[in-house]
């Protein structure tokens, strides 16, 4: 019996895959080193698992509004005012099941077949995917090591054209790292006060973990306020990726669109999720901030590490949890046994050789590089990126 063409059009999260086999070999008694991960390794604090607890015993039990409940999008309302500035009322809130369906329905409420998508790479695996099962158009746009994995406004007007519909990006970016700073994000604002029929998803989930200072939106821009599309959530910045809870920012007629959608997929998200997010959004960022402060050790640590590597090119991330380094140089070359053609092939040969789980490049659109995360205990990145260290001195050029 045929299954439907929408599963042709795209493919499994190659992080999501890594992960899958990373358990298996686990429960084959294999000691793996999992730096494919992209969560936080701390506990929810305490004071939100509480609010959660609290929910369940207030009886909070029965289906919500499809777009989260009222005193949530309020906090949701407040903590853009007190982190960003901005001001929305909650008829621009839609709160789902994780930013990755706040990312579906805004994609599905705003691309139509043949539009037009432009996502700067690296990007995160799910939004070419999203806009495949939309029937729109990527089209990739590629930045390098050397320009810090950052689109410069040249590049961006070149790349709009009339059938442009949605640009998609990540700041701290998922894989690079990579942070715009105000005046970077100033001069791309130019650029879509131009072009107003270009709608701007700006995915900041990684808001919290920034390295650099406070994180900067795209909607502090006035003039095109209306045409961005904030996405984020709790997954990251207050470990609660299980808990499933994301938001958007948008205009109403977005928001009302991404509601209609919802409606029918899923309805509103876990009551329970909802009312400790409202405690978590509400309270001090105190957990956060010292679970970045971690972060930002394990980092440097990870630096070290790196700049010993022979080959390995990598700029130091502003923010996320991951090293995006550049692999090239490995490519052609062989321990012996295994010849390293692509970053799949590298990424493989450390899991299979070194025990270590990586995610390769092609998963976010660019090839040449390899995705290692620091969300892991400081033992294990000792271990891991020592294991990965050895492995990658093995590989030579071949005779
Ligand atoms: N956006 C980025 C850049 C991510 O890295 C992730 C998760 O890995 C998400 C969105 C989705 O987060 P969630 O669905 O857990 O809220």
């Amino acid at each position: 019996m045929a299954l439907s063409s929408i599963l042709d059009r795209f493919n499994e999260p190659e992080t999501l895959k890594m992960a899958k086999m990373c358990r298996q070999l686990r429960s084959e008694g294999v000691d793996v080193i999992d730096l494919s991960l992209g969560e936080p390794d701390f506990d929810t604090p305490a004071h939100i698992k509480e609010a959660a607890i609290q929910a369940i015993n207030d009886n909070y039990s029965h289906y919500t509004p499809v777009a989260g409940f009222m005193d949530l999008k309020e906090a949701v309302c407040n903590k853009l005012k007190r982190d960003n500035n901005l001001d929305y009322k909650p008829e621009n809130i839609v709160v789902s099941t994780g930013a990755k369906q706040s990312i579906a329905n805004l994609v599905l409420a705003i691309v139509d077949k043949g539009d037009e998508v432009i996502i700067p790479t690296p990007y995160w695996v799910t939004y070419s995917e999203v806009v495949k099962i939309a029937e729109g158009t990527v089209k990739l746009f590629e930045t390098t090591i050397e320009s810090g994995y950052k689109i410069t406004p040249e590049q961006l007007e070149a790349a709009i054209t009339e059938k442009t519909k949605l640009f998609m990006f990540s700041s701290p970016c998922n894989p690079s790292g990579a942070v715009y700073s105000k005046e970077e994000l100033a001069a791309l604002a130019e650029v879509f006060k131009k072009h107003p029929q270009v709608y701007i998803m700006s995915d900041e989930i990684y808001e919290y973990i920034n390295f650099v200072g406070k994180n900067q939106s795209i909607a502090q821009f006035d003039e095109i306020k209306d045409q961005v599309v904030i996405v984020n959530g709790l997954s990251k910045g207050f470990a609660m990726t299980g808990w499933r809870l994301g938001y958007i920012a948008a205009s109403a007629e977005v928001a009302k669109a991404c509601e209609k959608l919802q409606g029918q997929f899923t309805s509103g998200t876990n009551s329970i999720a909802q009312r400790a997010a409202i405690v978590a959004l509400n309270s001090s960022l105190d957990a956060s901030v010292e679970m970045v402060k971690e972060f930002e050790r394990r980092k440097k640590r990870v630096m070290e590490f790196v700049s010993q590597m022979k080959g390995v090119k990598c700029i130091e991330p502003e923010g996320a949890f991951y090293i995006f380094p550049d692999v090239r140089y490995f490519f052609g070359k062989s321990d012996g046994e295994t010849t390293i053609q692509n970053s799949a092939d590298l990424s493989m040969y450390l899991i299979n050789k070194a025990n270590v789980s990586t995610v390769m490049g092609d998963a976010f659109g660019a090839p040449e590089g390899l995705r290692i995360s620091f969300a892991n205990s400081m033992e294990n990145i000792e271990k891991g990126y020592s294991r990965i260290a050895d492995a990658l001195a093995k590989l030579q050029p071949q005779p």
